[in-house]
């Protein structure tokens, strides 16, 4: 992508209503613009961001299994009055009547609305297990929007439901849930702690809080700290197979100190105690047959009896992952991506546009660089080097060639490593050997 051609409305100043640095950087790196509280539009770099952090989600959630389905925002009242949930959800829920005086609803989560199809369409045991997922925007009307897109109004969720016959299958589908998210952090280079939750109004008894470490967020966290040393993406994961002992090792190291984050109670001994603060990425819920019992969506068992369905809701906060991302990865220059969820690979900087030298050999490397699969931004603006170097610090890609008339002139471009700001002097063949490899 060619900078001059491309929409990237960097700004020098520090906007003043943005208080964290997420959300200062996003706008100055022009990820999002705000349309009114808590409601953002994604401008290209930003969505790029969007879109590889959903499709890391997509392909963990289809590696357990589940499949995918794409449900509506506008949902009808009449199924959450089935559920009981229609005077329970309170102001949060932005509640919509249409033409014909229906009441409408843009849903805060699906559980009803999945429910329905379920009941509608799974008859017998032979059915199940079934476990569907979709990422689609939702919309609380949170009392305090704040934070950029980690405490939104609208925001973009990935949600599954399973459906299981009796608590073993349930706990087998919590199961992998518990273990996919682990495995889908891990793979956006964060370290995220599974703490036990209160289930709060989706209701139930067993329910985890995944958290990723960082100074402002939102929930104070106790745990173990070896429990930072693990990392679940050097495993093979069968997930069929008895995936208890995987959850029991994890809540081992936790289990002691969780009980609702409360340090006192913690028996795990203060040296070994890590006491931080950390933001909620996702959180998983077993309910049983909370919705299935309210909503009639029962099956037929092996023995002839109709039984109700055992339920479990599973949600990823995707657009709070890209602040929370920001929050756990930057310095004081901007934003360090970690390379699975970077916008593009690498930053190549054209010092000098009106030096023919320069841009032949940056046309060439932009070339060969593309031809090798590497997604990169070329800046070839009309503008200062020091503007340049800031741009791209800011917008924090990976990796960031520097191609200036010195360097040319002794047939070597600049490669620098943005999260550690080493450098290395190398010819173009060897910088696109190394970016390629
Ligand atoms: P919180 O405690 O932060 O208000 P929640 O417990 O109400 O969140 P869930 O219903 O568990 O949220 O939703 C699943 C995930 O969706 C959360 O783990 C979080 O990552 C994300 N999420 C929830 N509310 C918001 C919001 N207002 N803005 C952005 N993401 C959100
Ligand atoms: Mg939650």
């Amino acid at each position: 992508m060619r900078l001059s051609r491309y929409f990237l409305p960097t700004l020098k100043e520090t906007p003043s209503d943005a208080q964290i640095v997420s959300h200062r950087y996003m706008l100055r790196a022009g990820m999002v613009r705000q349309a009114s509280a808590g409601i953002y539009s994604w401008l290209p770099l930003g969505l790029r961001v969007l879109r590889r952090i959903e499709q890391i989600v997509r392909e963990e959630q289809d590696a357990t299994g589940a499949r995918e389905i794409l449900m509506p925002t506008i949902q009808p009242a009449d199924l959450w009055r089935e559920s009981g949930r229609y005077d329970d959800y309170g102001k949060e829920m932005l509640r919509i009547t249409d033409r014909h005086d229906r009441d409408m609803l843009y849903g805060p989560t699906n559980e009803e609305l999945i429910t329905d199809i379920v009941r509608r369409e799974i008859k017998s045991y032979r059915d199940l297990p079934q476990n569907l997922y979709h990422i689609q925007w939702k919309f609380r009307d949170e009392v305090r929007p704040r934070f950029g897109v980690m405490r939104g109004r609208e925001f973009l969720m990935k949600d599954n439901y399973s459906f299981d016959l009796n608590y073993e299958g349930a706990r087998h589908s919590y199961n992998k849930m518990f273990v996919s998210y682990l495995r889908t952090f891990a793979r956006m280079g964060l370290k995220a702690i599974p703490m036990r939750a209160e289930t709060g109004p989706i209701g139930g008894d067993l329910s985890h809080e995944f958290i990723i470490l960082a100074d402002t967020g939102e929930s104070a966290v106790y745990c173990h700290k070896d429990l930072l040393g693990f990392d679940i993406t050097d495993q093979d994961i069968d997930f069929d197979a008895d995936l208890q002992p995987i959850v029991d090792h994890w809540t081992s190291l936790y289990a002691a100190a969780d009980e609702m984050h409360d340090p006192d109670s913690c028996p795990v001994a203060k040296e070994d105690l890590l006491e931080a603060r950390g933001i909620e990425v996702g959180h998983i819920f077993y309910f049983g047959t909370k919705y299935s019992d309210a909503m009639n969506a029962k099956v037929t068992g092996p023995d002839g009896n109709e039984v109700a369905v055992e339920m479990g809701s599973y949600g990823i906060g995707v657009s709070r992952l890209v602040g929370g991302i920001i929050e756990a990865s930057h310095d004081d220059r901007g934003i360090i991506w970690p390379d699975a969820v970077a916008p593009f690979h690498v930053g190549l900087i054209n010092l000098r546009v009106s030096d023919d030298a320069c841009n032949a050999a940056c046309e060439d490397m932009y070339a060969k660089l593309m031809a090798a699969g590497i997604e990169v931004l070329y800046d070839e603006r009309d503008a200062s080097a020091g503007a340049k170097f800031a741009d791209m610090d800011l917008i924090g890609l990976p990796w960031q060639v520097i191609v200036g008339p010195k360097g040319i002139g002794a047939g070597t471009v600049e490669v620098k490593r943005r999260a550690t700001g080493e450098t290395e002097n190398l010819s173009p063949e060897q910088a696109i050997a190394k970016l390629a490899g």
